[in-house]
């Protein structure tokens, strides 16, 4: 039998996330007391920071691969919403005392071979991080970094009422694959199932739609709490309306099919998140520039609605959705918030 070996700490990092910095030279082989980041003249740093815990997150049963993959993904995706280029990212990681030390090395190992092949499918590498030991449940966290060409990002608050809204993709897929997931929505058939379940458990940053949209879109955010909420995140900054209809909102066949089959989870299409997709708003004069960029990425880029401007007297909502008879659909379930 072979002796266990107890992983300190730098051995950790040594052997589990130094290869994942190979190819950053900023990250200085993991091996100095910080990182350097370099971006071009004329440009900013786009920073954001994302904490993952056991629990709240994910779940301990939940795969070491999965959690790396959706973690780096998820947070990346944050750097799409800002129209910027994916730089580079650092991992905090706090690791339960109670887990024996071949539990540990298995899930790093697991876990550092999926973030690989992750950061390699985004383009960036590891550039530093922390490495402790916890009381408490696991919990990670991962901040990325992204560059711009100053003041060309893509904020939540430049919409303008005129402008047209837009989503990306299809919606609701990774709500309904959490389902999928969770044992329900048998009377799809398995393609369908597994297409719904991959959505949530691997989603894509639309990084490369980020970047086309600069000098295109007047405002963008990622899907990841509900297109409901995320658009109202775009109004309330903006301070403008927006009206939105049921009935052009992009699904894709096999939500449809969910749907059909139980017309009550419609609610979670426009409420639900994890999609990662992006929302955005653009001018009607965009709407040749945003039909090839669709093309030339394979994306749908559907419009759904338009923005208007707010009335700041009248208590009127900041978000409309039109059911596909042109009443009002009821928000209540507006999308998922922490608090
Ligand atoms: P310090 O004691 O100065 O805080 P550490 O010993 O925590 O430094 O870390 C040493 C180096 O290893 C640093 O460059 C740090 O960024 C890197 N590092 C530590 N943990 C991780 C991790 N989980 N992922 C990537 N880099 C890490
Ligand atoms: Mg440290």
């Amino acid at each position: 039998m072979k002796t266990p070996t107890i992983l300190g700490e730098f051995q950790i990092i040594e052997r589990f996330f130094a290869p994942l910095a190979a190819t950053a030279p900023g990250a200085l082989g993991l091996r100095d007391d910080a990182a350097i980041v370099s971006v071009a003249p004329g440009c900013s740093v786009v920073v954001s920071t994302d904490t993952l815990i056991e629990g709240v997150h994910f779940l301990l049963q939940d795969s070491a691969a999965d959690i790396a993959a959706r973690g780096l993904a998820v947070a990346f995706s944050d750097i799409a919403a800002m129209g910027a280029e994916p730089l580079a990212y650092m991992l905090s990681l706090s690791l339960p005392q109670v887990w024996a030390s071949e539990q540990r090395e298995r899930w790093l190992e697991s876990f550092s071979g999926e973030l690989r092949g992750e950061q390699q499918a985004i383009g960036v590498a590891l550039i530093g991080g922390d490495t402790v030991a916890t009381p408490g449940p696991l919990s990670l966290t991962l901040t990325v970094f992204g560059a711009v060409a100053t003041g060309c990002e893509l904020r939540r608050s430049g919409a303008r009422p005129g402008d047209v809204v837009y989503v990306s993709g299809s919606v609701g897929d990774a709500a309904l694959g959490l389902l999928v997931l969770k044992g329900d929505l048998q009377e799809l058939d398995d393609a369908q199932r597994q297409m719904l379940a991959v959505r949530f458990r691997r989603p894509r940053p639309r990084l490369d739609l980020g970047l086309r949209l600069r000098g295109v879109a007047h405002a963008a955010a990622d899907v990841s709490d509900g297109l409901v909420a995320d658009l109202d995140h775009i109004c309330e900054a903006s301070d403008v309306c927006a009206t939105i209809e049921m009935g052009r909102i992009p699904i894709s066949q096999a939500a449809l099919a969910a749907v059909r089959a139980e017309p009550a989870r419609r609610a979670r299409i426009f409420s639900g998140g994890d999609d990662y997709e992006l929302v955005f708003t653009a001018p009607l004069a965009a709407a040749d520039d945003i039909a090839r960029i669709g093309a030339e990425l394979g994306l749908a880029l559907t419009a759904i609605g338009r923005i208007a401007a707010r009335n700041s007297q009248a208590s009127e909502p900041r978000l409309r959705v039109l059911g596909e008879d042109g009443n009002e659909v009821s928000l209540s379930d507006g999308g998922y918030s922490h608090f």
